[in-house]
């Protein structure tokens, strides 16, 4: 079974990337009426401690949310993910930190019946996961399915309502899930061509992280549609030994119109409260 567990990432740089542009993305999906569905293909627990044993062990949310805490004028897609969190915590210390099931379920709307459907396979991480929703008491607007997400995705789209979000966030842990991410991706393109679609990756040595968006963006670009990547990169790579991811991205096909004019402002923010060494830096790019 993998060995990777969310809660000792929680809260870090790549959730700081992540999260900002999963929230603009879903507030900017949210202004129309329809229905939305979200599916979050890998879901994580759920709900993390920041103080716990896990987050205090790899202390990487003290590199990540906690720096950003300390910020008193964030860019307005910042400001929007640091509220966020500390809508999940009281008073003005972070103990709590939302996975991305709990971030979506929170801007889902009821009255439009916005539905979520998130996949988790580790049992660990399952059994927190359904845990923490059920305290949710979202009913029927939140599915926890313990399965594949690369798999399971297929039977809900396209989605009845003609609207969706989909979330790709796997750990990478096995070399094959490159490969898996591209062909759940072509797949659900073909499924559903209007879809919005979020892929978070690893910048690592590695030549399938390496390939991982330059394939999405030829794949956007075969398909005609518009995409957009950030990166943003904290340490140098080979400093990396030491532990810790030293960059990620996320890449987007269909993205909200006004995503890149968000994070222009921000993307150098995160480089320059996040960064741990002078390679800090980031790219934005769109296309289609
Ligand atoms: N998306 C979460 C967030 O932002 O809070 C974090 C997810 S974490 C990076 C990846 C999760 O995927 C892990 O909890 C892991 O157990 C789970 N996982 C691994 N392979 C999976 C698969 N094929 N389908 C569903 N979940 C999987």
């Amino acid at each position: 079974m993998f060995s990777y567990r969310h809660a000792f990432h929680a809260g870090n740089h790549a959730d700081v990337l992540k999260h900002t542009v999963l929230i603009a993305t879903l507030q900017y999906l949210l202004q129309k009426e329809a229905a939305l569905t979200v599916l979050d293909t890998h879901a994580g627990a759920g709900l993390y401690r920041l103080d716990g044993d896990y987050a205090s062990k790899s202390g990487e949310a003290a590199d990540g949310i906690l720096r950003l805490a300390q910020e008193s004028e964030l860019a307005p897609v910042l400001q929007a993910y640091l509220a966020m969190v500390r809508s999940f915590n009281q008073g003005t210390q972070l103990r709590n930190y939302p996975g991305s099931p709990f971030i979506i379920q929170s801007l889902l709307r009821v009255q439009e019946r916005d539905k979520l459907k998130v996949f988790e396979l580790h049992p660990t991480d399952m059994r927190a996961l359904t845990g923490n929703i059920a305290q949710l008491q979202a009913g029927r607007q939140v599915a926890v399915l313990h399965e594949d997400g690369f798999e399971g995705v297929k039977k809900f789209l396209p989605p009845p309502s003609r609207r969706a979000l989909l979330l790709c966030d796997p750990s990478y842990e096995l070399k094959s899930d490159y490969a898996k991410v591209l062909d759940m991706v072509a797949d659900s393109l073909k499924r559903f061509a209007t879809g919005t679609y979020a892929v978070w990756y690893p910048i690592i040595p590695r030549p399938e992280a390496h390939d991982l968006p330059r394939r999405l963006k030829t794949m956007a670009t075969k398909a005609g549609k518009s995409w957009l990547n950030a990166e943003l990169t904290v340490k140098s790579n080979k400093t990396s030994e030491r532990g810790g991811l030293p960059a990620s991205g996320m890449f987007l096909i269909n993205p909200p119109y006004n995503l890149k004019e968000q994070l222009k402002p921000a993307m150098p923010q995160m480089v320059q409260l996040l960064g741990q060494d002078e390679n800090a830096a980031f790219t934005l790019e769109s296309g289609g």
